[in-house]
């Protein structure tokens, strides 16, 4: 039952990003089964899941070609390595279609199991890189407050989540921050346009800072997402692009949640406007039914790597695993069969804009953005004025309460609910999920005028 399930998971089981003692007192949702896009709990409640899992289920719940692929591969052989010169054939199949799908400075991969790893991976390759050319000191990697890439050590620091910095002592060494490019909090009343170079100006003044010849790169998130799906406006990674030129240092675009689809291209970097040299990726590439990331290398890097560099002192047990390269070969191929790229380009992501668009008229919506199948509304306290509530109401949380208790997962950061559903959504799921949402909002402003 439901409460044999709580007790023995509130006994054993720590969960990430989770409050022990509360998980304890008020118990899990236990989630028992999925199709398509909703979940059934273990009380047989159906949920909308408007964010894919944690934003990776792109394919949708239960699609059969992931499921045999998976099979197969685990009869025919459920583990070898990578390291010392073997492969599997679902890694070797998966690295060319990668290099197909991905944008043309991209021939290489490496592998590993998450979008954390894949992260550490970047400051190891990254340093790597500079060594090999002789300027080892380059060792300082920017990164942006509020980004998120990752729980790792290297990939806490790189991020700018102030919660993770302040536990377990981050961030490491020579990772540093810029501020990100949040109109409503750093650009209030400014035009898009110049607020999106004002906010790439942060990065060349960090650089100047800390001293060019010590940058080794910049990563972003192309739309930040566990930020709070921050768009930036359309000046700012071109901006961001020129700087990066300009100085010569690497940047590196965190695909983790933007890619395979997510923004309308296959990558968010195409959507944005940049040329990244590399790229780090997870969750979609199988589309969270097995476990899988890795790092993209471009020309730049690969070159020297490759030609200059010798053995690269670094790896994981599960680079490459093939059941995961097997499962990612049959959602990628499924992905293009569906045209799922095309259709949240042209169909439902101009349609979700559209229906978001529709809730500036509610009376908590300050602010709505999205962009392809990803979206954030912003509650806000006095939208006249564009005043934000005072942070103890928790006025995401009670929203997102609402949206729980109506069967609809979102999720609140901050007072940003946002939104990001399987990329196999239909026009009339999204006005389902519409529906749903304006319920929740409604019960939340009864809430806060009561
Ligand atoms: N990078 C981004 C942009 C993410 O959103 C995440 C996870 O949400 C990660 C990295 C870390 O990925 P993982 O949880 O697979 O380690």
């Amino acid at each position: 039952t439901t409460k044999d399930w709580q007790a023995a998971d509130s006994a054993h089981f720590l969960h990430p990003f989770t409050d022990f003692a509360s998980l304890a007192k008020k118990g899990s949702r236990i989630i028992t089964k999925a199709e398509g896009i909703y979940l059934w709990d273990s009380e047989g409640h159906k949920i909308l899941d408007a964010m894919s899992g944690l934003w990776c289920v792109n394919v949708g719940y239960g699609q059969q070609s992931l499921i045999d692929a998976a099979t197969r591969q685990m009869k025919e052989l459920p583990f070898y390595n990578a390291f010392f010169q073997t492969a599997t054939p679902p890694a070797i199949e998966l690295a060319e279609l990668l290099a197909e799908v991905t944008p043309p400075q991209f021939k290489h991969v490496f592998y590993s199991s998450s979008g954390s790893e894949s992260n550490d991976t970047i400051v190891r390759m990254v340093r790597r890189y500079w060594d090999v050319l002789g300027q080892p000191e380059r060792q300082v990697i920017i990164g942006r407050h509020n980004g998120y890439h990752g729980s790792t050590m290297a990939g806490a620091s790189l991020g700018g989540m102030s919660g993770m910095h302040a536990q377990g002592g981050l961030p490491i060494p020579n990772i540093v921050h810029i501020q990100q490019p949040y109109a409503f909090e750093h650009g209030k009343g400014m035009d898009p346009d110049a607020f999106g170079k004002l906010a790439a100006s942060w990065l060349e003044e960090k650089i100047l800072a800390v001293g060019p010849e010590k940058v080794a790169a910049f990563i972003g998130e192309p739309v930040q997402g566990a930020g709070g799906v921050i768009v930036p406006p359309k000046s700012y990674w071109p901006e961001i692009q020129r700087i990066c030129d300009k100085y010569g240092i690497l940047l590196v675009s965190d695909e983790v949640i933007c890619g395979f689809g997510r923004t309308g291209n296959w990558f968010g970097c195409e959507t944005m406007g940049s040329k990244p040299d590399l790229m780090t990726f997870a969750k979609g590439v199988t589309s969270g039914y097995v476990p899988l990331g890795g790092v993209m290398v471009g020309e730049r890097v690969a070159k020297v790597l490759i030609e200059q560099g010798g053995e690269f002192n670094h790896g994981y047990t599960y680079s490459g695993h093939p059941v995961a390269c097997a499962v990612a070969v049959a959602n990628i191929k499924l992905i293009q069969q569906l045209k799922l790229v095309e259709h949240v380009r042209e169909d439902v992501g101009p349609y979700l804009a559209e229906q978001f668009a529709g809730l500036r008229d509610h009376p908590l919506v300050g602010s709505v953005d999205t962009c392809g199948l990803m979206g954030a509304i912003l509650l806000v306290k006095d939208k006249a004025k564009g005043l934000p509530f005072p942070g103890d109401l928790e006025v995401g949380m009670v929203c997102r309460g609402h949206c729980f208790g109506n069967g609809l997962i979102m999720r609140a950061v901050g007072d940003r609910m946002i939104i990001a559903p399987p990329l196999v959504m239909t026009r009339s799921q999204i006005d389902e999920m519409m529906a749903l949402i304006r319920q929740a909002l409604d019960l939340t402003l009864a809430d806060v005028t009561s």
